[in-house]
C-alpha cells in the first residue's frame, strides 16, 4: 500500500517548501513539492529535488562510529550505541570533574530549522549542565540588530503583499538562486506594472533578470542610501506628515544626508551621480515602494549600520503607509513570536553565569593557549563548522588537537566529522517530527516523519534523550516527547495561531498565520521602539579597505552551505571551484580565462578556475560559498580565505570583508604590482 505523508523542508532557506512523500513498504518512493501550497507552489529547488538520494545515499552514516585513525583521516569503526554513549558520558563526567562543565562546548546552528530539532532538549541538557553557551548570531542577527535600531524589530511586510509593490528593490539578494519562491511574486508584481531593481556588486542571475542593476562597491550601500536621502530631501519628496507623526531623529538624518551628495557618494560607491539621482527620485515617487534586503549586507563588518540606514528610506518616503510598501527581510521573528518558544527551550534551566562564546570565533577558542578552562570537548550537531566558519585553517588546527574530545551528530562524515572521536548517525528530515516556522512567508508548516529512521540513526531530540540517560539524568523535562513540546509551543494563546492546532497541521501540512487580510505593520506607526516611533539615525559605517580584490562569497544553487557536497550529481552540476573577476583585474595579473589560479591571503590559499567576466566590478572577486572543494583537490573551501571579523553589532562575521590576491601558473604576483 502506498501512503502520502506531508512534510516541509527544514533547510536554512527562507522558502520552507511543503512537500509530499509517497511511501510503500516502509520506503520513501518519491518526494515532490506540494502543488497546493500558495507560496511554494509545488516547486522544490535544485538541491532538494534529489532529497531522497541523500536519504538513501550509500555513504550515509547509519551506525555510531568511533575514530581509529589520526584526526582528519576519516578512519572509523562501527560501535554500538551503548558503547558510544557510555564513553561520551564517561568522558564528559571526567571533564566536568576536572575542568568544570564550561570545558564542554555544544556547537550547532541551522542544519535543520525546525522548532524542536534545531533547539529544544539540547538547550535544556547543556543549559542545565552549565556548559559553555554558544552565541549563534553569526548571520541574521546582524540584520535584526540594524533594523531593530531603527524600527525596534526586524519585522517587515508580508512577502505575499509584494504583488502590490510598484518599485521593488532587491538589495544584496540573489532571489532567483537563494529565495526562488519569492521570484514568481515579484514577476506578478512586475506584470501589474512594478519595476524591479537589483543592488549587488555582482551581476547575479537575479540582477541580469531585473529591469535595472545598480552595482555599488561592496559595503558602500550606506553611502548610497544616504545619497538617496540627500536627493529626497533636496527635491522635497519627504512624506513630512508620516515622519512628523511616526519618527524621531529627522534633524539627525538631515545633517547626515547633507554630507552625502550624489557626487560624493559616487566616489564611495562607484555609481554615477546621475544614476543615484534617478534611482532616488524614482524610489521616492513610485509607491508602493519596497526594499527587500536579505543575506548580502549582513556579511559585512558594517552590516548592522547598513540595515539601520536603509531602514530610514521607507520612513522618509512614507512607503510603510501603502500595501506592498516598506521593507521585508525575514518573517522568522514574527513566526517565532507566535509560538511559545520559551516553553520549548526552557531558558530558566540554564545555570546562571555560564560562559558564552561567539560561534564565529571557534578556531580562536580551540587554539587559545590561555582560555580557562580550555575547550576540552566539542559536541557538534546541525552544523559543519569546518566548512561554514570563517578562518578555516584555524578551525582545522583546533579540531586536530589530540586532547580535544569531539562528538559529531550528522548524516555524513562531513569535513568536521573527519576530526571527530565519535560520529553519531543523524536522522534526516523525512525521519523526524517537527514544526517548521518559515522566514520567507507566513505559513506555519508541520513536518511529519514519512519513514522510520534508517539504520540506527536518531533525531536530534532523541539523541539528547539518550545522552541525558547515559549521563544519569532523570529529570522528566529532559525526556519530554516531540509531540508534547510541539503541542506546548502551539498553545501560546497568540491570536495569529487561533484555530491552528496540532491536528490541523497534521491534516493540512501548513496553515497561514491568522493575520488581518490587509496587514500593514507600520502604516500608522506602531514601531516596536519605546515610544512607537521609528528612529532615524543613518550612517555609512566603516568600510573595510584592503590590498587586492574584495572577495564576495555568495550562496549558490547546488550546495546549501556545506550540505549536498557528498552527492556526486551535485558536485558534477556545481562543477569546479571558480573565481570570477573583472577583465581589467585579470589583465593586470596576467590571468587567462579558464586557467587554474591560486587565490590567497594571510589566512590561507586554494586553487580555483579563473573566470573573467564583465559581470563584476573592478576590484571585486566572487566565489561560491559552501562545499565546493579546492579545484586541485586540497581539502579546503572558500572559508580558508575569510577572516573572523566582528561586525558592528558585535555578533556577526565580516565574511565579505576578505581581500585576496590571485596568481596564475607563473606564480605569486606581488600585491603592489596589482594595484
Ligand atoms: S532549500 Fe529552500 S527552496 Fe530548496 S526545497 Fe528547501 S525550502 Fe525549498
Amino acid at each position: 500500500m502506498t501512503t502520502t505523508i506531508r512534510g516541509a523542508c527544514g533547510h536554512d532557506c527562507p522558502d520552507t517548501c511543503s512537500w509530499l512523500v509517497t511511501v510503500s513498504d516502509g520506503k520513501a518512493q518519491t518526494l515532490v513539492g506540494d502543488p497546493a501550497h500558495p507560496f511554494t507552489r509545488g516547486g522544490l529547488c535544485a538541491k532538494v529535488n534529489d532529497y531522497l538520494d541523500r536519504v538513501y545515499h550509500k555513504d550515509r552514516v547509519l551506525y555510531p562510529l568511533r575514530r581509529k585513525g589520526p584526526k582528519g583521516a576519516g578512519e572509523f569503526e562501527r560501535v554500538s550505541w551503548d558503547e558510544a554513549l557510555a564513553d561520551v558520558a564517561a568522558r564528559w563526567n571526567q571533564i566536568v570533574a576536572s575542568d568544570g562543565a564550561e570545558a564542554i562546548l555544544p556547537y550547532s546552528l541551522a542544519g535543520t530549522q525546525g522548532l524542536i530539532q534545531m533547539a529544544s532538549l539540547g538547550e535544556r541538557l547543556f543549559g542545565s549542565m552549565g556548559t559553555t553557551r554558544l552565541i549563534r548570531d553569526i548571520c541574521g542577527e546582524v540584520a535584526v540588530a540594524g533594523l531593530s535600531a531603527a524600527n525596534g524589530t526586524g519585522m517587515g511586510i508580508d512577502p505575499e503583499d509584494i504583488v502590490h509593490s510598484r518599485f521593488i528593490v532587491l538589495w544584496g539578494t540573489n532571489t532567483i538562486v537563494t529565495n526562488l519562491h519569492l521570484w514568481p511574486v515579484i514577476l506578478e508584481a512586475r506584470r501589474r506594472g512594478a519595476k524591479v531593481i537589483v543592488i549587488d556588486p555582482v551581476r547575479t542571475r537575479t540582477a541580469a533578470a531585473a529591469d535595472w542593476h545598480i552595482a555599488p562597491k561592496p559595503a558602500s550601500d550606506g553611502a548610497l542610501a544616504l545619497a538617496m536621502m540627500h536627493v529626497i530631501l533636496r527635491e522635497g519628496l519627504v512624506d513630512h506628515d508620516y515622519v512628523q507623526q511616526y519618527a524621531n531623529g529627522f534633524e539627525t538624518l538631515v545633517d547626515r544626508a547633507r554630507e552625502y551628495s550624489p557626487e560624493r557618494a559616487a566616489g564611495i560607491t562607484g555609481i554615477d551621480a546621475d544614476e543615484i539621482e534617478k534611482f532616488a527620485r524614482e524610489y521616492a515617487t513610485t509607491q508602493p515602494s519596497l526594499i527587500r534586503p536579505l543575506i548580502g549586507l549582513e556579511h559585512h563588518r558594517n552590516g548592522a549600520t547598513l540595515f539601520r540606514t536603509i531602514a530610514c528610506l521607507p520612513v522618509l518616503t512614507g512607503a510603510w503607509r501603502h500595501r506592498g510598501g516598506g521593507l521585508q527581510r525575514s518573517t522568522g521573528a514574527l513566526q517565532y513570536s507566535t509560538l511559545d518558544v520559551g516553553r520549548v527551550r526552557m531558558p530558566e534551566l540554564n545555570k546562571p553565569g555560564a560562559r558564552t562564546m561567539n560561534m564565529r570565533d571557534l578556531g580562536r577558542y580551540l587554539c587559545s593557549p590561555t582560555l580557562a578552562p580550555p575547550i576540552r570537548s566539542l559536541m557538534v550537531y546541525n552544523c559543519n563548522p569546518l566548512v561554514t566558519n570563517p578562518n578555516q585553517n584555524l578551525v582545522r588546527r583546533g579540531l586536530a588537537r589530540e586532547d580535544l574530545f569531539t562528538v559529531v551528530h550528522d548524516l555524513f562524515v562531513t569535513e568536521t566529522a573527519r576530526y571527530a572521536d565519535y560520529v553519531l548517525p543523524a536522522a534526516s528530515q523525512v525521519e523526524c517530527l517537527d514544526i517548521v516556522p518559515a522566514w520567507g512567508h507566513h505559513y506555519l508548516s508541520m513536518n511529519q516523519p514519512a519513514i522510520a529512521p534508517l539504520g540506527e540513526s536518531v533525531s536530534n531530540t532523541e539523541l539528547f534523550r539518550m545522552l541525558a540517560r547515559a549521563l544519569g539524568r532523570t529529570e522528566p523535562w529532559l525526556f519530554e516527547s516531540d509531540e508534547s513540546m510541539l503541542r506546548a509551543a502551539l498553545a501560546s494563546g497568540h491570536p495569529w495561531l487561533d484555530g491552528i492546532t496540532y491536528e490541523r497541521l497534521q491534516a493540512e501540512g501548513y496553515v497561514r498565520l491568522r493575520q488581518p487580510e490587509d496587514w500593514r505593520p507600520f502604516a500608522l506607526g506602531g514601531f516596536q521602539t519605546p515610544d512607537g516611533k521609528a528612529i532615524l539615525d543613518p550612517a555609512a559605517g566603516e568600510i573595510i579597505k584592503g590590498d587586492g580584490l574584495q572577495l564576495i562569497t555568495g550562496k549558490q544553487l547546488h550546495f546549501l552551505n556545506g550540505s549536498y557536497n557528498q552527492m556526486e550529481r551535485h558536485q558534477r552540476r556545481a562543477g569546479e571551484l571558480e573565481i570570477e573577476l573583472n577583465s581589467e583585474d585579470a589583465a593586470v595579473r596576467g590571468l587567462r580565462d579558464g586557467e587554474l589560479v591560486r587565490v590567497h591571503n594571510e589566512f590561507g590559499s586554494l586553487t580555483a578556475r579563473c573566470r573573467i567576466s564583465t559581470a563584476i566590478a573592478r576590484g571585486v572577486a566572487s566565489m561560491p560559498f559552501g562545499g565546493n572543494a579546492d579545484a586541485a583537490g586540497a581539502s579546503t573551501t572558500v572559508n580558508v580565505l575569510t577572516p573572523e571579523m566582528e561586525t558592528d553589532n558585535g555578533e556577526g562575521s565580516g565574511f565579505y570583508d576578505a581581500f585576496v590576491e590571485v596568481s596564475g601558473a607563473g606564480g605569486w604576483m606581488p600585491q603592489a604590482a596589482c594595484k
